[in-house]
């Protein structure tokens, strides 16, 4: 990684791409920004769309639309590219589709020498993220997805909502697919340190497991709602991405629940799914073990053979 600019090369210059471009240039995340999209047109007007920005930004980022070529120094490449379902199109074929889509990506982005950490934003994330791993051949620790970060955050806001408490002194996860079988350790949850399994059982009703339940099944979902609403969902995305971003640069060691390989990890092997992971400048430090309860683990373990599955549908 190098260590005198900071450079972002996003790929896919859609709502999702451009939601984390124009975030990371609030947020003055990088120093360096490459837009490319099978749109080249598409790309360069955003670019200049955001250069316009600059003067009343704090960032003093170089931002262009650019080639596969300029991935080569680059310390991040982040992939927001994809095809969107057809009538009548069943999520196998789509994912099929988006498989050819990423080697279109990846096979260039690897011939230009580019040596730093691929995040993956594209659906369904977790299955986008092992492909990047395996067209890569890159070490597993420098490929992840976004996993479950706008889940848990999700989740953070609802429960600092129910609890009357700032989201910042939440601390629970999502865990599992990006999906439908994503959920909540609830054992695992906490407001500051207190479980909040111990908070519901001291509160006399006033907190109950079935509502927290019910705000899980909320933030499963969201997206739903959301593009029921207005057809995507990008600015979250795009923030949870900035986020990543930041934990990479700034060495942070921080903990999200990206989409990380596991290799033991909860009885699992070789699926990429959403987890705890340290993330740090070299990607991923670790995945965090969490004493999960026996449900708990078997919930992991469903939401895993449904990836698992999936994968081995693909034809890569
Ligand atoms: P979009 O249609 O607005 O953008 C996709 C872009 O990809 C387009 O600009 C298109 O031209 C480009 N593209 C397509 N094929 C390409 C190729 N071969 N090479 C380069 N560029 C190519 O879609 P969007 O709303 O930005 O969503 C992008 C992806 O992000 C989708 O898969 C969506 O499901 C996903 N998403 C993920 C999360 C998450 O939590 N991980 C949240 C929201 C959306």
């Amino acid at each position: 990684m190098t260590q005198d600019k900071r450079k972002v090369v996003v790929i896919g210059t859609g709502f999702v791409g451009m939601s984390y471009a124009y975030a990371m240039l609030n947020r003055n995340v990088c120093d360096e920004l490459v837009l490319i999209d099978i749109d080249k047109k598409r790309a360069i007007g955003e670019a200049m769309d955001l250069n316009h920005g600059l003067a009343f930004s704090s960032a003093n980022m170089r931002i262009y639309a650019g080639e596969y070529s300029d991935c080569g120094d680059a310390d991040i490449v982040a992939i927001c590219a994809g095809v969107s379902q057809k009538a009548g199109e069943t999520r196998t074929d789509l994912l099929q589709r988006n498989a050819e889509v990423f080697k279109s990506i990846v096979t260039p982005v690897i011939e230009s020498g580019f040596d730093g950490i691929f995040l993956i934003a594209t659906n369904p994330v977790d299955i986008m993220t092992r492909i990047t791993c395996k067209l890569s051949g890159f070490d597993s620790s420098r490929v992840f997805g976004t996993g479950t970060t706008l889940d848990t955050a999700r989740l953070r806001y609802l429960l600092g909502d129910y609890f009357s408490i700032d989201p910042r002194n939440v601390h629970a996860y999502v865990m599992g697919e990006h999906g439908d079988s994503e959920f909540v350790p609830w054992s695992q949850a906490m407001v500051t340190t207190k479980p909040v399994l111990e908070i519901c059982e001291e509160s006399r009703g006033k907190y109950t497991r079935e509502e927290m339940e019910a705000l899980s099944v909320e933030v499963r979902e969201a997206a739903y709602k959301i593009i029921e609403a207005k057809r995507a969902t990008y600015y979250g995305i795009g923030m949870a991405m900035t986020r990543i971003t930041q934990a990479v640069f700034g060495n942070e060691n921080s903990v999200l629940t990206v989409s990380a390989k596991l290799n033991g990890e909860y009885g699992q092997k070789d699926v990429y799914i959403g987890v705890p992971a340290v993330v740090n400048r070299n990607g991923i430090r670790d995945v965090v073990r969490l004493p999960l309860s026996k449900a708990e683990l078997n919930k992991f373990s469903d939401s895993c053979d449904k990836l698992q599955n999936l994968y081995n549908e693909l034809k890569l």
